[in-house]
């Protein structure tokens, strides 16, 4: 695809790549076939194909219009394009570009602004996301049953834990913490159970991905380098790894190095720490995880979320983790689609979340597990507002019993 870039984009900084990515794309269309969008709303503007035509055109107009921002809006960024796409179309790379210019020359309307300014003064703010979770409990009983699913319902036990040689650093994340801090608490019992000792650092921060979805670049770096401050110490102590039990998060971290890569204080730092990242299923697939089995021959439906599946390319690992201890794993169709979720996604693009989450529901409960399971907290919220099956972070079903 040739491109002829405007000349007031020139000088971007991201314009060379976009434009490489933009050439690597052969029109073939394969992508369509799997993209949640193109599948729902039968639009060509509303799939991969399409939207890559229209970051190309705001790359060589220098103009946007709130058509075009729509389209992209209505990108979940799963990535489920990438994975199909026989060309290796780095198209997550692409859309990036395509926001950011996009939020520059389409202003929102203002309801929208005050919309995305609000989850991100809230969502990434672990303290103020606890306040609000506070007051729903308090509220529960005339919330929604949607959202009355999705509140916490125990604090996670206290946990006597070894200290061991092997040190991990476990971030403390933003939302998981205040909704479901038991999925910490269970990663550092199981990781204690194998001889490693899972570590928290107090002042680390939200990932970033929220910023970053949304086109808040410095915001998202602010995040970033607060993590990587936190976290460095640990990491010259000599931590193994940063294991992150929300897939969402882990891509991202595993991204610091490219996002970092301009800035010259913390290029090489967040290279090392993009290195040292690993979802929980990479640490424990090396482990010996026999002393996990279990005896209850449950049958799992296992929602492989798109940042774990189709962002970090990690498939199969929690499957042949849960089945080597004692769970049975249900088969289901469209597995590599999206839940809907996409972080602020199920906020700002309520009625194709909603469709999307009542498919993947009804897929995942067509063969009646008894448990779905999952590896993200986004995904785990919005699939618990949508079904009373009890869905958990699969992490929770290998916890052995907190002694
Ligand atoms: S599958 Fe890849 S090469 Fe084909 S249209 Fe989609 S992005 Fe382009
Ligand atoms: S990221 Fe997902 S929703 Fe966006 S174009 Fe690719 S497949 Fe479609």
């Amino acid at each position: 695809m040739q491109t002829q870039i405007h000349k007031s984009l020139q000088k971007h900084p991201a314009i060379a790549q976009a434009d490489e990515i933009l050439r690597s794309c052969v029109h073939c269309g394969f992508c369509n076939a799997t993209c949640p969008t193109y599948q729902l709303l039968g639009d060509e503007l509303d799939g991969p194909r399409g939207r890559t035509y229209l970051i190309k055109q705001i790359i060589e107009t220098g103009s946007c219009t709130e058509k075009t921002r729509e389209h992209l809006d209505r990108c979940l960024s799963c990535r489920s394009c990438e994975t199909t796409c026989p060309s290796g179309v780095q198209y997550s790379r692409l859309l990036s570009v395509g926001r950011e210019l996009a939020e520059k020359n389409s202003p929102r309307k203002i309801f929208d602004t005050l919309l995305r300014r609000a989850l991100r003064l809230v969502i990434p703010y672990r303290q103020r996301i606890s306040v609000i979770v506070t007051i729903a409990q308090k509220l529960k009983p005339i919330l929604p049953a949607a959202i009355q699913r999705q509140l916490p319902t125990q604090t996670p036990a206290g946990l006597t834990l070894t200290r061991h040689q092997r040190l991990v650093i476990l971030p403390n994340g933003c939302a998981q913490d205040a909704f479901a801090a038991d999925i910490n608490s269970d990663c550092r019992n199981i990781l204690d159970k194998l001889g490693i000792t899972a570590v928290s650092i107090d002042s680390d921060s939200c990932c970033g991905a929220m910023s970053e979805h949304m086109s808040q670049s410095a915001e998202a770096e602010m995040f970033m380098k607060k993590n990587i401050d936190a976290w460095w110490p640990s990491i010259e102590s000599g931590a193994e790894a940063i294991v992150s039990t929300a897939s969402a998060c882990g891509l991202m971290i595993k991204d610091y190095g490219h996002l970092l890569a301009h800035d010259a204080d913390y290029a090489d730092k967040a290279t090392r720490v993009s290195e040292l990242c690993v979802d929980i299923s990479e640490l424990l697939s090396n482990e010996d995880c026999s002393i996990f089995e279990n005896t209850q021959s449950q049958r799992i439906s296992f929602h492989a979320p798109c940042t774990l599946q189709h962002g970090q390319r990690i498939t199969g690992k929690v499957e042949s983790l849960l089945n080597q201890i004692g769970y049975e794993l249900i088969d289901y169709n469209d597995a590599h689609l999206c839940c809907g979720s996409a972080g602020a996604y199920s906020i700002l693009q309520k009625n194709i979340s909603t469709q999307l989450l009542n498919n993947k529901i009804e897929n995942l409960l067509q063969a009646q597990p008894d448990i779905i399971a999952t590896a993200n907290i986004g995904c785990l919220l919005h699939m618990r507002s949508g079904t009373d099956t009890p869905v958990k972070h699969w992490l929770q079903l290998i916890s052995p019993a907190k002694d």
